[in-house]
């Protein structure tokens, strides 16, 4: 009874579940073991875990510069026991916790902010400013929420390091820099992740969702999100004044043939069952009314999910690129795909995301766990699960219940993330994050 009253308590304070107060004790009997133990721990640390949120989200640092967050979290990991080993794959952490026998399972956080000027008006809201690799200035946000991620990592370090009695075999913290431009899950395994480290059985991560209510979950069994490609193309003309085109090749008119021709390789070259998306992000040319300039620079990014798509929309971009400028009677074009920048499509193993999702029903209640559809977006997790290791990566609602129906009645979207706006709800977001990485594990791992 005192026990039960104990969680009811806790499951009040954390709002995650209005489903489970209304619970009958016989009904609760359902929730996953050691739920009251894990809740107890979430309180006890819950007022550091969310200093060190508004630390984490005062002290944002951009892609490959990640070298104070890289630093904090693995102080926090050496506090709890954990052998740490810094700057793998440049500003990458990873602790090991062996704790006998049993389950080896990797648990990621990615550590990158974006270059975007934070409009919350949230009394903690990023001032930093920085330089950009071209000398600007810009802002610096935790705009996707990487900061929730590192908390909530933290968080759950210090709940199975609490409860060690309670599980056997190895963890592996990842502290990953260089998630928002694709590059860091791949420099962590070039350097040797899987190879100096114990290999893991599971991989698991979560990202928040910006429109969903705190105290959910969504998932995508599968395909959850697209391989991204970033292309570059050089629009080479002749260059002249503006009124005598006759005298040049305008890589204006050119360009502007490409961008409308590229549309031809989704609406007539994919099958229409395949997703597939060419967005020309970037177009830049010229500097006067009058004069035709010598080049347009267009950037673009392609979305597909199957590589034999993805392979056709690459050579198109330049097969027709290159056309456009033959038929143009122009020099030929540069067509730039970078490999660096890829991302590969995220595949959550089914069976490994049955039986977390199962475990996530029981303790949240089937109607705060949700599947949805896959989404364009990407995220370079994927990368563990190509490197062979069954992966799960499930999205966490950020936002108050009744804002998400507010804006759904008014036919409105919430700031998406990257958004200068994007306010994750830090109590109770960050205790059920913390509740369903502990859980997930605990799951895996526990006696
Ligand atoms: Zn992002
Ligand atoms: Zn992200």
């Amino acid at each position: 009874m005192c026990r039960l009253r104990r969680y009811m308590l806790a499951v009040a304070v954390f709002g995650i579940g209005v489903v489970q107060i209304g619970r009958s004790a016989a009904a609760d009997s359902r929730l996953p073991p050691l739920t009251p133990e894990v809740c107890r721990i979430i309180d006890r640390e819950y007022p550091s875990l969310d200093a060190l949120y508004k630390h984490l989200h005062t002290h944002p640092e951009l892609s490959y510069h990640e070298e104070q967050s890289g630093a904090r979290m693995a102080k926090e990991l050496k506090e709890l026991g954990f052998s740490v080993t810094e700057h793998l794959g440049g500003h990458g952490v990873v602790g090991i916790l062996k704790n006998g026998d049993g389950p080896t399972v990797l648990v990621r956080a990615d550590m990158d902010a974006l270059p975007v000027v934070e409009r919350t008006g949230l009394p903690y809201s990023s001032k930093v400013r920085v330089r950009d690799k071209e000398g600007n200035e810009v802002g610096v946000m935790h705009a996707c929420g990487h900061d929730i991620h590192m908390t909530c990592w933290i968080g759950t370090a210090r709940v199975l390091t609490s409860m060690k009695d309670r599980w056997k075999g190895t963890l592996v913290f990842i502290g990953q820099p260089a998630e928002e431009v694709g590059a860091g899950a791949r420099m962590m395994l070039d350097d040797g992740l899987f190879k100096k480290f114990p290999r893991p059985d599971y991989a698991l991560a979560l990202h928040c969702d910006s429109f969903r209510p705190h105290g959910t979950i969504a998932f995508t069994e599968g395909l959850a999100l697209a391989n991204v490609d970033s292309v570059d193309i050089l629009v080479k003309g002749k260059g002249g004044h503006g009124s005598a085109p006759h005298t040049t090749i305008d890589p204006i008119v050119l360009a502007a043939r490409i961008v409308l021709d590229l549309q031809t390789l989704v609406s007539r070259e994919t099958n229409p069952t395949d997703p597939a998306v060419v967005s020309v992000g970037s177009i830049h040319g010229g500097s006067k009314h009058n004069i035709i300039p010598n080049e347009v620079k267009l950037q673009i990014t392609v979305r597909s999910t199957k590589d034999s798509v993805r392979k056709n929309l690459l050579d198109g971009i330049k097969r027709i690129a290159e056309a456009a400028a033959a038929g143009a009677g122009a020099p030929a074009p540069v067509v730039t795909v970078h490999p660096e920048e890829f991302t590969p499509a995220l595949l959550n193993e089914p069976k490994l995301t049955r039986r977390i999702t199962g475990l996530f029903r029981e303790l949240l209640g089937d109607d705060n766990v949700t599947e949805r559809p896959p989404v364009m977006g990407g995220e370079d997790f994927s990368r563990y699960g190509r490197a062979g290791v069954p992966i799960f990566m499930y999205f966490l609602g950020t936002q108050a219940p009744e804002k998400v129906a507010a804006a759904e009645k008014e036919g409105k979207s919430l700031p998406s993330l990257h958004s200068d706006s994007f306010a994750p709800v830090t109590e109770p977001t960050i205790k059920t994050g913390v509740l369903t990485m502990s859980q997930a594990v605990l799951s895996l791992m526990g006696k």
